[in-house]
């Protein structure tokens, strides 16, 4: 069967959410509601959702996280590097740009991720590789041949690392070592903008310079 993925731009720094639907049906998982998700929430009524994983807690990732989890009562994932940020909308960068949003809180992630850990969620297997430089707690999720890499690998970019516990030795590290070691034809789904394959990146993306 393999994964369903639908993509739905939120918010005014236009997050990329992903709704993804496996082999059990009436399920579903979410990847980063960000801000603003009522077109999310509008698609998801009927649906069981299993959980909500994020790849990061920068408020444009996190910020539908308290509507969906109050509506639909499911737990949240997130690395425990970043445990302390749900909360703290200093941390999540809410309180950063005024213009674009208020301090932006909810209660902590349910469940802590770590590197290497497996979720079976609706029928299907993620693998959690942590990637951290763009943010100290940033993961990326593999399931099959699908890569949700959050604010790590873009299509021909890669996340800033001028925000507090970011690091671009770290971020390019974890790009030539942990994204690049997946096979060409994986589809990289980002946080940001349109979607794009290792194979590309690997062979274009001016920002990660070839070799270790
Ligand atoms: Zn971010
Ligand atoms: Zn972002």
């Amino acid at each position: 069967m393999g994964l369903h993925i639908e993509s739905f731009s939120l918010g005014p720094l236009q997050t990329n959410a992903y709704l993804l639907k496996g082999s059990e049906e009436g399920k579903a998982i979410i990847i980063d509601p960000g801000m603003n998700p009522a077109a999310l929430i509008k698609r998801i009524a009927d649906l069981e959702i299993e959980a909500i994983l994020l790849t990061h807690a920068h408020f444009d990732h996190m910020g539908g996280v308290d509507e969906i989890r109050k509506l639909k009562q499911c737990p949240v994932y997130l690395h425990t590097l970043e445990s302390e940020w749900l909360d703290n909308a200093k941390l999540n960068g809410s309180t950063r740009w005024p213009q674009v949003t208020g301090p932006l809180t909810t209660d902590p992630a349910e469940f802590d991720l770590a590197d290497g850990l497996e979720l079976n969620l609706i029928g299907e297997t993620f693998t959690v590789y942590h990637t951290p430089g763009h943010s100290p707690g940033s993961v990326s999720f593999l399931c099959g041949e699908h890569l949700f890499s959050g604010d790590v690998l873009f299509r021909l970019g890669v996340g800033r690392t001028d925000l507090p516990g970011g690091r671009e030795r770290d971020l390019i590290h974890s790009i030539q070592h942990t994204l690049y070691s997946f096979p060409d034809e994986v589809t990289v789904y980002p946080g940001h903008g349109p979607r794009t394959s290792i194979g590309y990146e690997k062979q274009r993306n001016p920002y990660v310079p070839e070799g270790t």
